[in-house]
């Protein structure tokens, strides 16, 4: 499936700091604002090297490449010309590393149970999903990685105010704290972020299972 226009901004980019240590994901919307701004240059992977650009020097290699489009490559229309939407960018005056740990959020949790109710198994948008505490807060049930899940409305509404024992639902599995990041464990499984690999310490392969 070719995505254009506005989902190809949507797409995600993975963002070093200038000492290539892997500092977050970003939309490629914003990716664009920073190479603009001169603030980042792009990491483009090819036959196991890679090589970085500035923001002119992409837009021209993109001109080539322009002739000979990938099928999971992505691409923006500007008004004067086609530019390719880049995997991996490097800030190029930030050094800082990001602290270890993964945030305890919606983004992450709705990543860690890969946007699936963990309820029915059916898998959902992010906005048809909802977070259900599996002990009720009611009953005293934290609000943590081990107590929080993913669920569908559906399923939410009908578990209610109840534990999943009294309301006879079944997890689909336990919940836990992942040791990395979801969100870029989900995006590794996408043919298109695989020159990310490059990049991430090479410990370990959480990915790939459901
Ligand atoms: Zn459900």
């Amino acid at each position: 499936m070719r995505r254009s226009g506005q989902s190809a901004l949507e797409t995600s980019v993975l963002v070093l700091n200038r000492l290539f240590v892997v500092v977050h994901i970003i939309p490629a919307r914003r990716a664009f604002g920073l190479l603009y701004k001169d603030l980042a240059e792009v990491i483009d992977v090819e036959d196991g090297g890679f090589a970085s650009y500035d923001f002119d020097g992409w837009i021209e290699l993109s001109q080539l490449r322009r002739l000979e489009k990938k099928p999971d490559d992505d691409w923006i229309r500007t008004v004067r010309c086609e530019v390719q939407v880049p995997r991996v960018i490097r800030l190029l005056t930030y050094d800082r590393v990001p602290k270890d740990g993964v945030k305890f959020n919606r983004r992450n949790i709705l990543a860690r149970d890969h946007f699936r109710c963990q309820y029915c198994g059916k898998q959902f948008s992010a906005h048809q999903l909802t977070l259900d505490h599996v002990v009720p807060r009611s009953r005293g049930g934290r609000t943590t990685w081990e107590n929080v899940v993913t669920a569908c409305v559906h399923c939410n509404l009908r578990k209610g105010d109840r534990t999943p024992s009294e309301a006879g639902m079944k997890l689909l599995k336990p919940p836990r704290r992942p040791d990395r990041n979801p969100v870029l464990q989900l995006k590794l499984r996408n043919v298109k972020y695989q020159s990310w690999r490059m990049f991430l310490p090479s410990t370990g392969n959480g990915d790939g299972r459901d």
